[in-house]
């Protein structure tokens, strides 16, 4: 491990400033970062505790939605009364990632930052990697990829996205809100991370000391659902996930957004079934046939064919979940 210089921000603007060498790394809860450091991911020169910035860890009402400040713990985010109730979605995929510890310390600005669980990634054995060496290549294209996309990959990097709670966010359009000396952002969730054909080395578009100072929720969602596909019951990365968010009215689905989780190396909207599913009942027979209009650009590869199937059963399996709710 690289030496590295550990200093506490104690304000925003101390952080921002403190982000602005070179090789600096904010961190949050620490649970990836740390990992990251140990395996040799990453070797940060400087390490930003962001732990006593205060005014960044709210969850509150703003016009037309929710604001969570990045510093919210997991936990407190998915318990928290405005998004259990208004964004049952969030909550759930939140409380189904991870373990109960880990979500006491992660916070909802760190999670979308993590990193590929591709086995080539995260190994220390020097196996071609473009995310991890960039130009070395993919070892996994013709190695092992049976938990790899079926969605927007490339032959430089097939590696799906693992996180839970952007899936979410990706169904119910949330913005994740950054601050940097230069001017913070707004990115859609959807927009946040990057499909290989933008750049197979990165993960998502921050720049170097952008600061993520909070995630924005538009109008509640209280007819949505997550569902988690794994190999076991807690403590486990996704296989497959599905977010949906309806607004139903007379027994018929007037908006759906649905978005799928662990398929691309970003939360991968149906945008094809979204238009079809509107007019809808929700267990129609037809919401079938819609979801597999979505399918028509699905693109497996030869590991990752039995995804298909099983995210095309989770998609129709969440719109019901969603019309329970
Ligand atoms: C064993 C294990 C199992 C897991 N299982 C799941 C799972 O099933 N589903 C799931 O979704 N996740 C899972 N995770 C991932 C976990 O949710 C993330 O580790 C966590 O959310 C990251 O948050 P953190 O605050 O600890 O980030 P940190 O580890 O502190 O930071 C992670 C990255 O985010 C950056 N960062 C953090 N905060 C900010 C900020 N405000 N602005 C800019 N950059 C920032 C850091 O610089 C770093 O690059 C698992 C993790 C572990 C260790
Ligand atoms: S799939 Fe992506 S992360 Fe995995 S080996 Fe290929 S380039 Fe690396």
């Amino acid at each position: 491990m690289r030496d590295f210089s550990y200093v506490r921000a104690g304000s925003r603007a101390e952080a921002l400033d403190l982000g602005q060498a070179d090789d600096a790394a904010f961190l949050a809860g620490g649970t990836e970062l740390i990992n990251w450091m140990r395996i040799g991911i990453n070797a940060p020169a400087r390490v930003i505790d962001l732990s006593r910035v205060e005014g960044l860890d709210a969850v509150e009402e703003i016009e037309g939605g929710v604001r969570i400040g990045a510093l919210a713990r997991l936990n407190d985010v998915a318990q928290n009364p405005l998004v259990a109730e208004g964004y049952p979605v969030l909550s759930q995929a939140i409380l189904r990632a991870a373990s109960a510890q880990i979500r006491n310390l992660a916070t909802i600005g760190g999670n979308p930052v993590q990193r590929v669980r591709c086995p080539y990634f995260r190994a220390n054995e020097g196996a071609p990697c473009n995310k991890r060496e960039p130009g070395s290549g993919c070892a996994a294209l013709n190695g092992i990829h049976d938990r790899h996309a079926i969605f927007g990959w490339t032959e430089d990097c097939v590696a799906v996205h693992p996180a839970d709670p952007p899936v979410a966010l990706a169904a119910l359009d949330a913005v994740i809100v950054t601050d940097h000396p230069d001017g913070g952002r707004r990115i859609p969730v959807r927009e946040f991370h990057v499909l290989p054909s933008q750049n197979p080395a990165w993960h998502d578009v921050l720049r170097a000391g952008e600061l993520i100072v909070g995630i924005e929720l538009p109008a509640p969602a209280p007819q949505s659902a997550y569902l988690k596909i794994r190999e076991r019951e807690s403590y486990e990365y996704a296989t497959v996930s599905a977010a949906a968010a309806l607004e139903i009215e007379g027994g018929v689905i007037r908006r759906a957004r649905v978005a799928l989780g662990s398929v691309a190396m970003r939360p991968w909207r149906l945008a094809a079934a979204e238009e079809r599913l509107a007019g809808l009942a929700p267990d129609a027979p037809e919401v079938a046939e819609a979801i597999g209009a979505a399918f028509a650009e699905a693109r497996p590869l030869a590991g990752t064919e039995w995804k298909v199937r099983l995210a095309r059963n989770a998609a129709r399996r969440v719109i019901e979940l969603a019309a329970e709710a």
